[in-house]
Parts: structure tokens; C-alpha cells; sequence
């Protein structure tokens, strides 16, 4: 069998992996380019593989950039199902019809700066190429093997990164050599203690890993210096009367930030009567299905709390549904705190926030997420001084803080932790880093694996 890296090699974004076994061709996630706008719209035009020559793809979780290029793949003729949790098929509605919404954006953006009519450009995919690719999903339960092929079986674990998050193990009678293997494709890999979400699983035994490798090279603050440290900005922010300013992922990262924030004033750790504001209709979409996934969910927030009090449900919190409303936060006086998307300030409403206030030395911008290289974010977490939104320059005056705490990805003591923790591995697969830590983390591997690191390299395949 055969494995081949068509996104996320080299790279932290756009996952998409080809293994070929037994006569079939298996995606292992499907997801779109993300990043600096321009050059995600240029690299998400097309496939390097015939999508209508894929027999299934198994998404491991909801995040765009794991699942973000199904639609396209359908409407480039793609016929196969699409397996994944049944949470992140719930998920994925709300998150691909956003996506769409981006496409058409940015294309509009795009045909307003070519002159030629002719270079004009149709949107990657459109809300109604969404609706026919979730007809290919089917939700799977988790730890429950599936047969998709002849000697080609599939289970879904919890990975511990997101609401629905798994990682995939496939279990497969390789008919070329008659051999048992087992792949375990770890999505992207959570961290333990993680508030909301269940711990990963912790596999006993692969041949092979396909693996993540985001901090390969880094470890974090620990988990639990996030909400202290959260309280520690807002306090110091609140003082010198200014706004809490947060870009953050609609999807999770904005489920906990509602979490933690709601622990502090229910300790009575932050002013009674600061007002929050999620401005992002998509995190308001995904924060009611959070409100209604409790089962889902570690038990340390079920013991925060009771059960007629819903953690995502403070009631300082008020959503912003119209732009008009968003807007309105422009005039606002006094502290607050606004938390918006997108996470990596590439688009949407936090550009506006960021226009308003990052000039001002009494506001705060705090970074809670990853930012990938070229974009805007990563331009604040760099520290630059003066940044261009919306071809304007603005003076970064406001404080800027980077809340580490708040990863939802393993760092380098986690990845140990789990890959010491599988017997019998004979190659480990790393991607989803940039190329520094996947290869810093290789070496690293070979201080305590037989197993051969390798990084993967875009379109270079391995044989497993
Ligand atoms: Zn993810």
C-alpha cells in the first residue's frame, strides 16, 4: 500500500492524504488551503488528483482545513461516501455553508481587482455545492470498527482537539503481500487535561503513523494558566478602560473562551458586569449545538457545572447578529470584551475590531489561536508596529498578549507521550508542521523510536 501527502506536507494547513490499498483510493481528510487569502484562493483552484477517482475519504475532524475541499471534490465529480464522527457531521453544516460564503467573497474581491473580464474567476464552490457533498456524509460512531472494503476496516477514537474530533485507525489485510497493518492517522492530535473534551486515545499497538506535528518542536504554557491568565488580561485591560479584543476560530477555541470566561465570573474573578460580545454568526450557530452536546464533553465540565446551568450560557453574553449590530460596537464606551472571527484576522469582522482598536494603547488584542505564516495574525504575534487591513496602515499601539495556554494541539511532551505509548510501529508519517518542527521533531523521534521518522514531502508517496 501506498501513502501520498497532498496538503499538509511541509505545511500546517489544507489536509489531504491518498493511501491506496486493495485496488481503492481512500482520502484521509479533504480539507481546504487556508492562510493568506490570495494565495489560498490561487492554491484551492484545483486538485493534483482526479477527484472522481477517490472511492471514500474519512475526515477526521470539523475544522476547514481538514474538510473544507469536500464540496469541491464532489463538484469535480467525486461519487464515494464521506465517514466521519456523527459530531462532525453535525458540525460540518454550519461550517462548510460559512465556507462557501468565504469562496464567493473572495472571489468577488478577486474579480474587482482584474481589469480583464476574461480573468474573472467563479467561487471555489457555492452554498448549494455544499448542500449535495453533506448528502455523501454518513456519521460513524466512535470506537466502533466499520468495514469499508474487504480487508479494509476503520475506526474512529477520540483525538481530544475539538467537539467530534477522532483519530482514524484502519485496520487492513494488505492483498499485495497477504500482510496485517494497522495505520492510525492522528488528525490533529489534542492535548490531555483540555477543558471541555474528553482526553485522546491512547493506542497500544500500529505499524504505521500518520502524525501530526504542529508543536513538534515547542511545548506549551500549561492548560492550567490559560483561565488565570485570561483574567489576568481582562483585569489590566479593564483598569485602563479598554476593550479585550480576541480574533478567535468560530469553532471551539470560541466554545472555551465562553467556557473559561464564564468560570471567572462565576468565581467572581472579573467585573460582575462586563459585557462579551460574540460577533461572528457562525459562532453563534456552532455555540447552540455546543449547548446541546453535553454528553460529549469531559467530566470536569460537568463539574463546574450544574446541569440548569449551561456553561455556554453566561448572561453577560450577547451574540451580534446583523452587521448593523457589529457595528454598533464601534461606538461603544467603556471596557468589554469582543471576541470575533476569523481566527487568523485574514477575514470577516474581527478586521473591523482590529481597525477600531488596535491604534489605541488602552486595548488589548489577545491572540488564543494559531496563526499561520503571511496573514494578519501572524504579523501581531511577530510584534510588528504598523500593519495594513483593508489597504490602510494602522499604528499597533494596543497591548498585544499571546494566551500559549489556550492550544488545542499537542506540543512536543504530549506527542511523546503518545507515540512512546504505541508498540510495534515501523514508520512514522509527520506532517501538519511547518517544515522547522517536523523535522526537529523527526530527529527527536530517533531518540526513543526504532521507528523511521519521515516527513512527508507534497506528491512524494511512501510505501507502507
Ligand atoms: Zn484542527
Amino acid at each position: 500500500m501506498k501513502l501520498t501527502s497532498y496538503g499538509a506536507a511541509l505545511e500546517v494547513t489544507g489536509s489531504q492524504h491518498l493511501l491506496e490499498v486493495n485496488g481503492k483510493r481512500i482520502l484521509l481528510d479533504c480539507g481546504l488551503f487556508q492562510g493568506h487569502r490570495k494565495i489560498a484562493f490561487e492554491k484551492n483552484q484545483e486538485f493534483e488528483y482526479d477527484p472522481a477517482s477517490i472511492d471514500a475519504v474519512l475526515l477526521s475532524h470539523a475544522h476547514i482545513d481538514h474538510t473544507g475541499n469536500t464540496p469541491h471534490l464532489v463538484s469535480k465529480g467525486f461519487a464515494g461516501k464521506i465517514y466521519c464522527t456523527e459530531a462532525t457531521k453535525k458540525l460540518c453544516e454550519p461550517l462548510l455553508l460559512d465556507s462557501a460564503y468565504i469562496q464567493q467573497q473572495d472571489t468577488e474581491y478577486f474579480n474587482r481587482r482584474v481589469k480583464d473580464t476574461a480573468l474573472e474567476m467563479d467561487p471555489i464552490y457555492t452554498e448549494e455545492d455544499v448542500k449535495l457533498a453533506l448528502e455523501h456524509f454518513k456519521g460513524l460512531p466512535y470506537d466502533t470498527q466499520y468495514t469499508l472494503y474487504d480487508g479494509v476496516k476503520v475506526t474512529f477514537f477520540e483525538a481530544g482537539h475539538v467537539l467530534g474530533s477522532s483519530m482514524i485507525q484502519l485496520d487492513i489485510v494488505d492483498q499485495e503481500d497477504g500482510k496485517e497493518k494497522r495505520l492510525i492517522f492522528t488528525g490533529d492530535l489534542g492535548r490531555y487535561k483540555l477543558p471541555i473534551i474528553k482526553d485522546p486515545h491512547e493506542p497500544d499497538h500500529a505499524d504505521y503513523l500518520l502524525c501530526e506535528s504542529t508543536y513538534g518542536n515547542r511545548n506549551h504554557a500549561p492548560i492550567e494558566e490559560g483561565v488565570p491568565e485570561l483574567a489576568r488580561v481582562i483585569n489590566r485591560t479593564v483598569e485602563r478602560g479598554g476593550k479585550v479584543i480576541i480574533p478567535s476560530f468560530a469553532f471551539e477555541r470560541t466554545q472555551e473562551l465562553i467556557y473559561s470566561i464564564h468560570l471567572l465570573f462565576d468565581r467572581g474573578e472579573i467585573p460582575k458586569n462586563l459585557p462579551v460580545f460574540i460577533d461572528s454568526p457562525l459562532a453563534t450557530n456552532l455555540t447552540h449545538i455546543f449547548r446541546e452536546e453535553i454528553e460529549l464533553y469531559d467530566k470536569d465540565i460537568r463539574e463546574n457545572f450544574r446541569l440548569d446551568h449551561n456553561p455556554f450560557d453566561p448572561s453577560q453574553l450577547k451574540f451580534t447578529a446583523s452587521v448593523e449590530e457589529s457595528k454598533e460596537l464601534n461606538f461603544l464606551i467603556g471596557p468589554c470584551i469582543i471576541i470575533s472571527s476569523s481566527g487568523m484576522c485574514e477575514a470577516g469582522r474581527i478586521r473591523h475590531h482590529l481597525k477600531n482598536n488596535i491604534e489605541d494603547s488602552k486595548n488589548t488584542v489577545a491572540v488564543v489561536g494559531y496563526m499561520a505564516e503571511n496573514t494578519l495574525g501572524r504579523k501581531i504575534v511577530d510584534g510588528e508596529k504598523r500593519i495594513k487591513i483593508y489597504d490602510q496602515m494602522y499604528k499597533v499601539n494596543a497591548e498585544v498578549v499571546i494566551l500559549e495556554s489556550f492550544s488545542a494541539h499537542a506540543d512536543r511532551d504530549d506527542l511523546d507521550r503518545f507515540i512512546k505509548g504505541i508498540h510495534g510501529l515501523k514508520k512514522i508519517m509527520l506532517v501538519h508542521g511547518e517544515q522547522n518542527q517536523s523535522e526537529a521533531f523527526a530527529e527527536r523521534i530517533k531518540t526513543y523510536s526504532e521507528a523511521e521518522p519521515i516527513v512527508m514531502e507534497p506528491m512524494k508517496p511512501v510505501e507502507l
